[in-house]
């Protein structure tokens, strides 16, 4: 397992930890702020969301890599399945973005249960099948597409995929290597079967996520913990997407409204860091 208790190059923010993802949450920092703020700390790469990009991507690219980072990822396709799916178009838009940025990985959050069905099956099949459709464009971008499976909770209208074994097999039915999945330690923490399922997926991992499950979680989209503050063995959780070969970078991603949101983006940042070397 590596060591991250003097090196941060392996570290990355999402920005959505300084609540860039939502309206009227965070500091309201501009990229050139967060670009210069992460690489004075050592951070070595940046996950940005679609929003905060608008037509700037091939720039604020450009801007992350001279200043030492690189872009990990972007923030995400629009809903694939499910009531609220994105069209074609957008789906493509997306890749495309990310392309401009210079970003490896678009991560996907399926979208809910496909309207009139019932169970898990059609919707999965559903996503399979579109994703299936992007997949010759994505790789002509150089884009991976990284399924984000989400605690159970969040199924219906937000996500068909459960845990890493169910985009494992939304994988298999692709069978493709430029789709994969995203483990996220809020979705996965409770998930005791995570070793044995990572370990029959080597290359599948395309990023890992960092945050906490606080102990009494009060929102279940926008309380997340800070690392070391919850209950999450994230040490055990990492050691398992390592020994599944993933070597990547380790992205934390901290939904907060009511306390990290409310913070100093500096104040958040430094402690990143800090919990990053001692407690993921
Ligand atoms: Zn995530």
């Amino acid at each position: 397992m590596r060591d991250f208790s003097r090196d941060t190059s392996a570290l990355a923010l999402n920005t959505a930890t300084l609540g860039h993802n939502l309206d009227g949450h965070g500091a309201g920092w501009s990229p050139e702020q967060v670009i210069d703020a992460c690489a004075e700390r050592g951070f070595g790469g940046i996950v940005f969301w679609r929003r905060e990009i608008g037509t700037r991507a091939v720039q604020i690219g450009e801007l992350v890599r001279a200043a030492g980072m690189q872009v990990v990822g972007l923030c995400r396709t629009p809903y694939l399945t499910g009531r609220e799916a994105g069209s074609d178009a957008e789906v493509t838009a997306s890749i495309d973005m990310a392309a401009a940025l210079g970003a490896p990985v678009l991560t996907i959050v399926t979208g809910g249960t496909e309207p009139g069905s019932k169970g898990l099956e059609d919707s999965r099949k559903r996503l399979a099948e579109r994703i299936a459709q992007h997949l010759d464009h994505a790789r002509a971008c150089n884009v991976k597409l990284a399924m984000e499976p989400l605690n159970p909770m969040f199924g219906g209208n937000r996500t068909c995929l459960f845990a890493a074994r169910d985009a494992l097999g939304v994988c298999e039915m692709i069978g493709d290597a430029q789709v994969g999945l995203a483990v996220d330690v809020y979705h996965v923490w409770w998930d005791t079967t995570l070793p044995e399922t990572l370990a029959r997926a080597p290359g599948r991992i395309l990023g890992y996520h960092l945050c906490d499950w606080l102990e009494n979680t009060s929102h279940m989209l926008l309380d997340r913990g800070m690392m070391g503050d919850g209950v999450a063995d994230l040490k055990a959780i990492r050691a398992a997407v390592e020994a599944a070969g993933y070597a990547g970078p380790c992205e934390v991603e901290i939904f907060s409204a009511a306390d990290w949101w409310q913070r100093p983006p500096d104040e958040v940042l430094d402690t990143i860091v800090d919990r990053f070397q001692s407690v993921c």
